[in-house]
């Protein structure tokens, strides 16, 4: 969409949601937000998880960044950005639920499978990516002889569950999760089909939401 498109756009969002005695943010000033859904998703442009679930203004507190990452806890002098955002979410807003998101055709898990190649190129998003390592070598070790596409879905998938790993290292996730006030949920969605699979922690595999109810 060419960057004037924009405009237009928001002269539209204006008029749906302040125009006409619309009241959505007038309430969601006055008795501020609450969501009950937090969901760490992909930068990529074609994953936006309010379009997604058909959200609107207030639904969802969202955080991306590049691969759905959720890093492990660390409290130590660097910038946590994603780390503040899920702290915000639980311990401030006391949401539900969290969503990890990852999707097919992801680039930041490519520039993970491709690391090698890619060595130098990129200043920051290499060490980023680093994150998934663990979900790597798991498909390294259990796919090695497997198709490149093969890989690369089970790559994406294998990453939605090492951000789900992560979060239980952060100690009021994991007694939110114990106390049962927060529930944790993987997804992935298949940008070629448009599926939104959920991951079955029972069977261990990432299963299909239907897309009628
Ligand atoms: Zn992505």
């Amino acid at each position: 969409m060419p960057f004037k498109n924009l405009i237009s756009g928001y002269r539209s969002f204006h008029k749906n949601y302040f125009g006409g005695g619309k009241k959505l943010f007038r309430t969601l000033v006055r008795d501020g937000q609450a969501p009950e859904t937090l969901i760490i998703s992909c930068s990529d442009s074609r994953t936006d998880p309010a379009v997604l679930t058909g959200s609107s203004p207030g639904d969802i507190f969202v955080v991306r960044n590049v691969a759905a990452i959720v890093p492990p806890y660390k409290t130590d002098s660097n910038h946590h950005g994603t780390s503040a955002a899920i702290e915000f979410a639980v311990r401030t807003l006391k949401v539900k639920h969290i969503v990890v998101m990852g999707h097919s055709f992801c680039g930041g898990c490519r520039a993970l499978a491709e690391k090698e190649a890619l060595r130098g190129q990129y200043e920051f998003l290499s060490r980023w990516m680093e994150i998934g390592n663990p979900a790597l070598e798991k498909v390294e070790r259990e796919l090695a002889g497997a198709p490149e596409s093969v890989k690369r879905r089970a790559l994406e998938q294998a990453l939605v569950l090492v951000s789900l790993g992560n979060l239980l290292t952060f100690p009021w996730i994991k007694s939110a999760i114990e106390a049962q006030s927060v529930e944790l949920h993987g997804w992935y969605f298949d940008l070629e089909s448009g599926a939104l699979l959920t991951h079955n922690p029972a069977s261990g595999i990432f299963e299909e939401i239907k897309t009628s109810a």
